[in-house]
């Protein structure tokens, strides 16, 4: 059974009626455009065909929530008036914020019975907790009767997560999972946050490769990173790295210093990749994608160094099967997963000959995941 079906029947079994409205919210790869987000650069994502569902009724005239998890296996019952509640579970924590969000902004949702789920594996980078946030938002929406345009929804995503949840994250995720749309990639500009969909050709898929390394260092190297991307956008003179071409920084090499010059030529040659990238896509040339990917990998590893053995290895034995166009590491890096786009034809082959050689290689089980490119978050209101 499909996961919107398991929580559909969920609601069902366990409150014995019908709910009356699903949200729904996908997570997110980024195709290419790697730390380059909070240099006011571009990025790529493409929400995925793996999403988290809430299914609900609404009680009016009642106060407290019934919220009930598939993938926690556990309920938590909490008041609208209490949603800060210390004592109440974590794995609430992520819906109870955007409750917290829709009071804040004056939307009155009323009480409401629920089934929270998802396919979306969590903890794996592939932004979880931005479509729990963004599926909640959904459906408070909706149990209020009101609407709100999907940027302002992705951007009350990342209030949530900043204010109520206290994890400092950028507007990617977010935008992803509530702006994706099916069979495109979004183009994403952080600095205006215009956004344009762009086509990713229907003869490839989107895999998905989870190293099975989690994350370690990646706090503290990830506000070092953003330090030193200040410090190097200070020495050329430029507001941000985004205002700063390769020949600029080239020119100022020696002043940069070894370290600022490679973290800055990540920065700026990555935002290129980008914008080429998008224009590769939209002329079909998926060689052309597959080489910037690989390009994307070696100046992550080699200039900005956020990349480790795992994805290395992972990165490497991706791009050495046939039908994989390129494959590099794709998040924050030093663990997650990497990403592949390989034709659909090939798959199941590239599939079956990476995980074992990747185990081979680290003793690590990687999950694998192929994926296509999906519509961004929605409710639907169900009759009966
Ligand atoms: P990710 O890389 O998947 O975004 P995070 O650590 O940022 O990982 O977020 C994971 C958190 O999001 C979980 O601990 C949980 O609180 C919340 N979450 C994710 N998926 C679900 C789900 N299906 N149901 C309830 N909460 C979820
Ligand atoms: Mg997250």
């Amino acid at each position: 059974m499909n996961v919107r079906d398991a929580v559909l029947q969920k609601f069902r079994h366990h409150f014995g009626t019908s709910p009356a409205v699903l949200a729904r919210a996908p997570g997110r790869v980024n195709l290419i455009g790697e730390h380059t987000d909070y240099n006011d650069g571009f990025v790529l994502p493409a929400a995925i065909d793996r999403a988290v569902y809430i299914a609900a009724r609404p009680r009016p005239g009642d106060t407290l929530v019934h919220m009930l998890s598939v993938d926690f296996d556990a309920q938590s019952t909490f008041s609208l008036y209490n949603l800060d509640d210390p004592d109440l579970p974590r794995w609430s924590l992520y819906p109870r914020g955007a409750l917290w969000w829709l009071q804040e902004h004056g939307y009155l949702v009323p009480a409401f019975d629920a089934v929270i789920g998802g396919d979306i594996p969590i903890g794996a980078g592939l932004s979880s907790s931005a479509a729990v946030e963004l599926v909640t938002l959904e459906l408070g929406l909706a149990l209020a009767e009101a609407s709100m345009p999907q940027l302002e929804k992705a951007l009350a995503g990342v209030e949530v997560e900043h204010q109520f949840v206290g994890v400092p994250c950028g507007v990617m995720d977010q935008m992803a999972s509530a702006m994706g749309r099916a069979d495109h990639a979004l183009l994403i500009d952080c600095r205006s946050l215009e956004t344009t969909p762009v086509p990713v050709p229907a003869e490839v898929s989107l895999v998905i490769l989870d190293t099975g390394k989690r994350r370690g260092l990646v706090s503290s190297e990830y506000a070092a990173r953003r330090e030193q991307c200040e410090a190097a956008a200070r020495a050329l003179g430029v507001e941000t790295l985004r205002d700063a071409s390769l020949a600029e920084v080239e020119e100022a090499r020696a002043r940069l210093g070894d370290l600022l010059y490679r973290r800055a030529r990540h920065v700026v040659s990555e935002n290129q990749r980008v914008l080429e990238a998008v224009e590769a896509l939209r002329s079909d040339d998926l060689v052309r994608v597959g080489e910037l990917l690989r390009a994307s990998h070696a100046s992550l590893r080699d200039d900005y160094e956020v990349s480790c053995a795992e994805l290395d290895a992972m990165a490497e034995i991706a791009n050495a099967q046939t039908g994989c166009y390129g494959a590099r590491m794709t998040g924050a890096g030093f663990g997650g997963c990497a990403v592949a786009l390989v034709a659909t034809d090939a798959v199941s082959a590239f599939v079956e000959a990476v995980a074992p050689m990747y185990k081979q290689r680290t003793g690590l089980t990687p999950q694998v995941y192929v994926c296509r490119a999906a519509e961004g978050s929605g409710v639907e209101r169900l009759s009966g």
